[in-house]
């Protein structure tokens, strides 16, 4: 199982359909298998996989593609960079199996193989697989309030700007931020603060409809939404739905200036992306929006449109 309760997906790709069969019989019960009999379709699924392969099993001796130039390739993808690779081929000098590690594969199995042998080196590299995605998973979040964390929010602009370039479709970021909070944590002490903290993420985050809107804490009492391909009057909508929600959590803050309660101020730019543009200007146009919302009055929305 992966660290969120699916069975780990395996890519066996061999030219000869008899390998194939034999390895899917052995791995089967316990793995999900996918098969490719070419290196170009082996790519072409590895790269388009929706959850990703947790592994691939690989033969050298291929017609037209051979393994270690499917290897190369997988390594060179960000999306399949990580994918643990085993060679498993007839060739067996110390020379192959040599350029098969420097080129990334995690093991090296030469034909004919001992099923049990097999079985037990794929149950290691995917024990080590699910260890390494469950770090990941965790080092994505926010430690206080659980929802992804800044680095994590840096990664998948990032993704979705250069997703937006090819696509030529435009990305909403909305920055925000609560009103008044140093105010309030002097009122109720850190504690409660950190409460606040934890419910207005939640409420930020069942803000969001789509499966690609993404919301995470910027840092401190700051929080950013990303809603790749959607215009301003789709982000202007998320962000006053998000404020509402803020009020409507109406948890007390009798320091603030601007209500009787906890809200937030937000900033909404929109662009379309290309390469004359940098990310770094729509993230300072959602600042200069979100810092437009808070000279305004507070527990508002602002937006500019790029
Ligand atoms: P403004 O309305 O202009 O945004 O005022 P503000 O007081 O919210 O803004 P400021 O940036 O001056 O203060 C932010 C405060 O947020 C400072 C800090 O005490 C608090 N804060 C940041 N991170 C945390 C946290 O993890 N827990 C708690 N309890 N407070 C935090
Ligand atoms: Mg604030
Ligand atoms: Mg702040």
């Amino acid at each position: 199982m992966d660290p969120f309760g699916r069975k780990q997906r395996i890519l066996i790709v061999d030219d000869v359909p008899e390998n194939i069969k034999m390895l899917g019989e052995v791995l089967r019960e316990e793995y999900r298998i996918s098969f490719a009999t070419d290196g170009r379709t082996a790519l072409d699924l590895a790269f388009s996989a929706r959850d990703g392969f947790d592994l691939i099993l690989l033969d050298i001796m291929m017609p037209e593609m051979d393994g270690y130039e499917v290897c190369l390739a997988l390594k060179e993808n960000r999306k399949t960079r990580n994918i643990p690779v085993i060679f498993i081929t007839a060739r067996a000098d110390e020379a192959d199996e040599t350029k098969g590690l420097r080129l990334g594969a995690v093991d090296y199995i030469i034909k004919p193989f001992s099923q049990a042998i097999v079985k037990a080196r794929v149950k290691t590299h995917l024990e080590l697989k699910r260890h390494r995605d469950f770090l990941e998973h965790l080092s994505s979040l926010d430690g206080l309030t659980g929802i992804p964390n800044r680095r994590r929010f840096d990664e998948v602009i990032q993704a979705e700007w250069r997703n937006a370039i090819r696509e030529k479709s435009c990305l909403s970021l909305i920055m925000i931020d609560i009103d008044y909070f140093g105010a309030y944590n002097n009122a109720y002490d850190h504690v409660a603060g950190d409460d606040c903290l934890k419910k207005v993420a939640k409420t930020l985050v069942g803000s969001v409809k789509r499966p690609t809107d993404f919301v995470a804490r910027y840092g401190g009492e700051e929080f950013a939404a990303v809603l790749p391909k959607t215009e301003i009057e789709g982000a202007f909508h998320i962000a006053e739905q998000m404020r509402k929600n803020i009020e409507e959590l109406n948890i007390s803050h009798s320091a603030s200036l601007a209500d009787i309660r906890v809200t937030i101020s937000l900033g909404a730019a929109v662009v379309y992306p290309n390469t004359s543009i940098t990310l770094e200007y729509l993230i300072k146009a959602s600042d200069g929006a979100l810092f437009n919302a808070k000279r305004s009055g507070r527990n508002q929305v602002k937006f500019i449109s790029l």
